[in-house]
This record gives structure tokens, C-alpha cells and sequence, in this order.
């Protein structure tokens, strides 16, 4: 690598340093990784999937400004969730896109979709998938159809169960050991909701051929969240048609819902009898001892000394979701590194309040936005606009938070739900309202007050 850009990134570190307290410093930064600046963007990897969003909604302005210190204005840092390599010598770039471009068939007018919404995560892998009992067969079944994509009965596969028990990592999982394999094969990974609103938009612009086509030339479609898609006729037919066309060629079909297909009201007969029509498995919640399990392997990843009787007590309390276990230890380890604590039992617990009180339940964006809308007074499409006004911009923050606390979208995509938002709003929209939750109790009780209305409605 050269000198130049390690220099960058000393640059980076010695002035975020001056702008921190030391703990601060060595509890978040410390464990930023340097991969490599590209295009005036500095390159790092965090470990895990939470740590990232919370030194990047926290630090923010610290970063901005170290970031211009060491590579100008226009410079920005990206910071890339996953695993820190082990070796971290040669930079390994998450699993490449796939370049769509190259199955698009040729036309006059080149169809220049935005593909940064089909990327696989390369942290999404089968050795750090630990397995328990509530996770053995469906891992299996997955590990088979990832060495021989469309050619085991396991095709459909079709995985289920609740929000956080491992489906994306698993289904990406897939993918992400086919590329390995042989990086010619093609797979392509979406959630749902976001294959339905790029179905929407390219049938808007008439663009609705290109967008079959996309799916024409893949070796494995990996659809996420395919209860999304229930109630949306048009984009059932669509997805029928390249289910039947991928499945007599022989290529792999991998979906995830929150649900087993029979259950799929709201989407068509012949489409659930597709998406059944394989190999149906469910994930079930961890054991104990796998959740603990899970929550050292992560402590040791953040260099984090946890003393057993906090890790009993986030695994204890926090039963149902693998997902909100790493929250709950980023949590704790902010806590502590706030009140320049060593983490203990109390501080845990007075961290993990209110996390350990919410029970899961799959959650829609639209259903954020309708419920924020109400209780706001205001129409839902105000929080997709512009209007500025404070009644509008704080109802607009508010459902932008809790789109990225209780749904699992990308903070971009979380931009384009809201009216094609850019990332740099959604992060300040989160951080204007964990900052206020941390400065103003009445905010803390909205939010709390919100999230039992949202999750009442989700689950009756
Ligand atoms: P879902 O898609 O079912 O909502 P995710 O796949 O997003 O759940 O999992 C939530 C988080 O928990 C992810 O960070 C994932 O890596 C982690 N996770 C889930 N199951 C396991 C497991 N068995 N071993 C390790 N990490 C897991
Ligand atoms: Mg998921």
C-alpha cells in the first residue's frame, strides 16, 4: 500500500484524537481497521454490523473534520461493516457487485440501473454463522445448496422465522460461498422491498423489460423479506414469470420471509405453490448457550473485556434476536464509554433498559410512516417531502430513526423511502434524535410511546 495513504489515515486518527477524550478515542476508533483511500475516500473496515452506524451517527462531526484534515474538502470516510480480517494485509473489497451491466442484453439506449442495491455483504459468511439447535437444519440445507447452486432438492429454498434469527446472514451466506467457488458465477441478493420499488420505478419510466431482464442470465437469486410482497399483484406476476424461467434453467432460487409460504395471505396461490414447492425450513430462536456463545465471539471481535455476569445478563434478557445482541453490547460499550466507566453489571443493566423491554416483530417503512403521520397530525406524504416547517422536519427525523432502529434498511435505502432522501439526511436525522432521547426525557417517552403503537399494530 503505498506511504501516502497510510499517511492519510495516521492524518485521520491523530486529529480525531485531539478532538476525543482517550477512552472515547480508543473504544471506537481504535478498532476502525485502514483498508485503502480510493477517489478521495478513506476506506475502513469496522467489525460487525452495528459498531460503524454508531461511530458514524455519533462522531460525525469529529469525522467530517478530520477527514478534511487529512484529504481536503471533498474527502469523505466510508466505513464498511463486517468482519476486520484477520490478515488484514491484502485489502479484500466486500464480494464485488455484479456487474448487471453484462446481462443486460444490448440495446441502443444502455439501461443504467443503480446497482449498489444488489451488493452481497461480505461479513455474511457460513464460518461466523454459528450453529445451535434452532439453526442446524436450515444451515445445512443452506450449506448445500451453496456447494451445488439449482442442483439438490433444496431448490426452491425457502427460510423463515422472526425478525433477527439469521436469515439475511444465512441467505447471503449462500452467495457469498458461490462467488468464492467461482467468481463467474452470477448471484444476485435483494430485499424485497427494494426489488418492489425498483420494479415500481423502471414500470413508471417504461422501463419494465429491462427490468425482467435483469434477473434473465443470474446462476442464483437470493429475494430477502418476501412477505414484502404481499398485496403487490403486479410484482407477484413479474416475479413469477423469472421464478419459472430461472427454475427450468436450473439456477438456485433462495428466498427468506417471516413466515412459511401457506401463511403468505395476500399473495398469489401459484406463486406461494412456487415459493413451497422446494425445500421449506424455519429458524428458531437460540439457546442460551449459544446466545452467549455468540455475544463472546462478538466481545472478542470489539476487544471488549465483558465479566461473565454481564454476558449472562444480555444473553439472558435479550432471548429472541441475534441482531438486538450486538446492539445491546455496542450499547453497553457507549454507556461506558460516555460515563468513562469500566463496563459492570449495573451499567449494563441501566444501558440495556430499554432494548430489553421491546419484543420482536417484523415491521414495514410504511407502517413507521403511518403511524408517526398520525400521531404527528400530519399527512404521510409531508414526511416524504420537503417542507421544512418544525412540526413537519421533527415527525420526518422521528420516523427516519425509528425506520433504522426497528427495520434492518441500509441507511441509503432508508434515504429513498422518504422521497429520495440522501444519506447524509438520514444520518442527521438519527442523530438529532438519539441525541435529544440522551438530553430530554420527553423525547425518550415519545419514542418509547411510539415504538409499543408501531409494534402493537404489527403484531395484532
Ligand atoms: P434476520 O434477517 O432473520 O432478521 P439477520 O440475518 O439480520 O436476521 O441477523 C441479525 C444479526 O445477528 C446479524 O448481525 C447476524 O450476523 C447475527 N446472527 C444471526 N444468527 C447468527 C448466528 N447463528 N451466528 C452468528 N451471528 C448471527
Ligand atoms: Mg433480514
Amino acid at each position: 500500500m503505498p506511504a501516502t495513504e497510510t499517511a492519510v489515515w495516521d492524518t485521520f486518527l491523530s486529529t480525531i484524537q485531539q478532538s476525543l477524550n482517550s477512552s472515547t478515542f480508543n473504544t471506537w476508533f481504535t478498532k476502525l481497521e485502514f483498508s485503502h483511500v480510493h477517489n478521495n475516500k478513506l476506506i475502513v473496515n469496522a467489525p460487525g454490523n452495528y459498531f460503524g452506524d454508531y461511530v458514524t451517527i455519533q462522531y460525525r462531526e469529529e469525522i467530517e473534520r478530520a477527514v478534511e484534515v487529512a484529504l481536503g474538502e471533498a474527502g469523505e470516510l466510508l466505513i464498511r461493516k463486517g468482519e476486520v480480517p484477520e490478515n488484514p494485509h491484502p485489502a479484500e473489497p466486500a464480494t464485488p457487485s455484479r456487474s448487471i451491466q453484462s446481462l443486460i442484453p444490448a440495446r441502443q439506449e444502455p439501461y443504467t440501473p443503480d446497482l449498489s442495491w444488489t451488493t452481497l455483504n461480505a461479513k455474511y459468511q457460513f464460518h461466523n454463522f454459528i450453529e445451535g439447535d434452532g439453526n442446524r437444519m436450515a444451515r445445512s440445507a443452506a450449506m448445500a445448496c451453496a456447494n451445488k447452486p439449482g442442483k439438490t432438492i433444496f431448490n426452491p429454498l425457502f427460510v423463515y422465522g422472526d425478525v433477527g434469527l439469521g436469515k439475511t446472514h444465512l441467505i447471503q451466506a449462500i452467495g457469498n460461498q458461490v462467488v468464492a467457488d467461482n467468481p463467474n458465477r452470477k448471484v444476485l441478493y435483494l430485499a424485497s422491498e427494494t426489488y418492489y420499488h425498483h420494479y415500481v420505478e423502471t414500470t413508471k419510466e417504461n422501463r419494465s423489460t429491462d427490468f425482467a431482464n435483469l434477473f434473465r442470465n443470474v446462476n442464483v437469486l437470493i429475494l430477502d423479506d418476501i412477505q414484502f410482497l404481499t398485496g403487490k399483484e403486479k410484482t407477484q406476476v413479474e416475479l413469477f414469470h423469472t421464478f419459472n424461467i430461472l427454475f427450468q434453467a436450473g439456477k438456485q432460487l433462495v428466498f427468506s420471509s417471516d413466515r412459511p409460504p401457506k401463511d403468505l395471505k395476500g399473495m398469489e396461490f401459484r406463486l406461494i405453490s412456487r415459493l413451497g414447492s422446494g425445500f421449506t425450513i424455519d429458524l428458531q430462536p437460540l439457546d442460551l448457550e449459544t446466545r452467549s456463545a455468540i455475544l463472546v465471539k462478538r466481545a472478542e471481535e470489539l476487544d471488549t473485556e465483558l465479566p461473565d455476569d454481564v454476558i449472562h445478563f444480555i444473553a439472558a434478557n435479550v432471548t429472541s434476536n441475534i441482531r438486538e445482541l450486538e446492539q445491546a453490547l455496542v450499547h453497553v460499550m457507549g454507556m461506558a464509554s460516555l460515563k468513562q466507566m469500566e463496563i459492570t453489571l449495573p451499567l449494563a443493566k441501566s444501558a440495556l433498559q430499554r432494548i430489553i423491554s421491546e419484543r420482536p416483530v417484523t415491521i414495514g417503512v410504511d407502517l413507521i410512516q403511518k403511524s408517526v403521520a398520525e400521531f404527528f397530525e400530519i399527512p404521510e406524504s409531508k414526511l416524504l417531502g420537503k417542507t421544512r416547517t418544525k412540526k413537519i422536519s421533527t415527525a420526518r427525523h422521528m420516523a427516519m430513526y425509528l425506520t433504522y432502529r426497528l427495520t434492518n434498511n441500509s441507511k441509503k435505502d432508508i434515504g429513498l423511502f422518504f422521497g429520495g432522501k440522501d444519506h447524509s439526511s438520514v444520518i442527521y436525522a438519527i442523530r438529532n434524535v438519539e441525541n435529544s432521547i440522551l438530553t430530554d426525557p420527553e423525547t425518550g417517552l415519545l419514542v418509547d410511546n411510539l415504538i409499543r403503537r408501531i409494534r402493537q399494530t404489527a403484531s395484532s
